[in-house]
């Protein structure tokens, strides 16, 4: 297999190429097709996340372990099965669920692997996609990819499934209920396209970037520019002076998060999804004298995984853009992702 890999916190990657793994009991060895790159795999290379001010969370502090192969978006082809695997046929394209956890603790045994606290994720924790083969630790993280082709399919695993995840904790919303959604970029590009089929509440998006906005607004979504002198006042001519019954934040700075805490009306939830980094002071009595809920929101579930390919092959949708590149171009991927110049998701392609 050939695979490209973090050899060191900061620097490009690296190929590597080493004898294809042997799948053992349940494990399942595929032939990547498609890995989408993600923004976490840029926090990955860089080895840390800004948490507010100038302070640092370092992913080998979590848990991260170089060399890894990166990629958490991947479909590919089974080429091999190990002795105990069944319900799954060599040749057949999969989804892989990389959010995997320990197995054993209370939330992997009630279907929430994603938020097990001895997480063993793929190309995370464990060599995930930027490579020709992919080993996956059980068959049960295959998932159908029903009609999607393996470029759409991938981003769903992380991008999309952070969407969807977001979106259900801010539901059930009445007609009359706003939604507030922060973040017009590759994650707010899949709640735009998934957020008709879950509600018929008013949807606003808030952006600093009025060219994003602008094919929101042709799509019909109500939109604020977030440098408006008064995005608040803004936002309530839209939903009425009360506010918002739900805030959606995949920016999640110091600055989105306060806006999106100050456009909550009484018994409103804030879902904090972004890790660009930041703090948020509320004013606690307004906490409790509005009823407000503060929430954050992480990948979802395998279920969930499940529940949105099936919603998105069943239903016709404007797919999200999809750039594809060779895996040869996994670094300047990361580059151009880095300096803001990729529209909609990218994806590397072994065909
Ligand atoms: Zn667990
Ligand atoms: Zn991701």
């Amino acid at each position: 297999m050939k695979s490209i890999r973090l050899v060191e916190f900061g620097s490009s990657l690296q190929w590597e190429e080493k004898q294809d793994p042997e799948p053992k009991d349940s494990e399942v060895l595929l032939e990547v097709i498609s890995c989408g790159v993600c923004h976490s795999d840029l926090h990955l290379r860089d080895g840390y996340y800004k948490i507010g001010g100038e302070e640092k969370l370092f992913v080998k502090d979590r848990g991260v372990k170089l060399p890894l192969t990166p990629g958490h978006e991947v479909v590919g082809k089974v080429l091999k099965v190990g002795s105990k695997v069944r319900s799954v046929s060599i040749g057949e394209t999969k989804l892989v669920y990389p959010w995997i956890g320990c197995g054993t603790c209370e939330e992997c045994e009630s279907g929430n692997p994603q938020l097990c606290s001895a997480p063993k994720s793929l190309g995370i924790y464990q060599d995930g996609g930027y490579s020709d083969r992919i080993l996956v630790p059980d068959r049960k993280w295959l998932l159908d990819i029903y009609n999607l082709s393996p470029e759409a399919a991938c981003s769903y695993a992380c991008a999309g499934l952070t969407a969807y995840g977001a979106l259900k904790k801010a539901l059930p919303l009445k007609k009359m209920d706003s939604l507030v959604i922060i973040g017009a970029g590759g994650l707010g590009m899949f709640a735009s396209q998934l957020v008709p089929l879950l509600t018929d509440a008013k949807v606003i998006f808030l952006d600093i970037d009025g060219s994003r906005l602008e094919k929101l607004q042709e799509l019909g979504f109500y939109t604020v520019l977030s440098s408006h002198p008064d995005p608040i006042g803004e936002v309530k001519n839209i939903s009425g002076p009360l506010g918002v019954s739900a805030v959606i934040d995949f920016v999640n700075n110091s600055a989105t998060s306060s806006l999106g805490f100050s456009l909550l009306k009484k018994n409103g939830t804030l879902i904090g999804v972004g890790l660009f980094g930041g703090e948020l002071k509320i004013p606690t009595p307004i906490l409790s004298l509005r009823s407000l809920t503060i929430r954050g929101s992480y990948t979802g579930s395998p279920g969930e995984l499940k529940e949105l390919l099936l919603l998105v092959s069943k239903n016709k949708i404007r797919l999200v853009p999809v750039e594809i590149r060779s895996f040869q171009e996994a670094n300047s991927a990361l580059n151009d992702l880095a300096n803001g110049k990729i529209l909609g998701r990218v994806v590397l392609s072994g065909k």
